[in-house]
């Protein structure tokens, strides 16, 4: 009574100071860590869907995001690697 979650309005809160529950303040800071605009475009585009599709579109969204990472991480050892070779030729 009075301790109820003030997102899902089901749970009990944390603790007496929290606004949420473990849940919802999980998914808070989940949330916290993108833009609030790219956090909306990745909802909209997944929670659309039956738990199916949701699943498939989920390991799509994972693989999109490490396939970026690993395709900057590539962009970066590149231009690392330019830098030295270029170093070597002005040595
Ligand atoms: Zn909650």
């Amino acid at each position: 009574m009075g301790r109820i979650c003030y997102f899902c309005e089901e749970k009990d809160r944390v603790s007496y100071f929290s606004y949420f529950c473990d849940e919802c303040a999980t998914l808070r800071r989940l949330l916290l860590i993108n833009s609030p605009k790219k956090c909306i475009d990745i909802l909209r585009r997944t929670l659309t869907r039956d738990d199916q599709q949701l699943d498939f579109k989920v390991q799509q969204e994972i693989k999109s995001i490490l396939c970026k990472d690993i395709r900057q991480k590539k962009n970066k050892d590149n231009e690392d690697s330019s830098y030295l070779t270029r170093s070597k030729n002005k040595i």
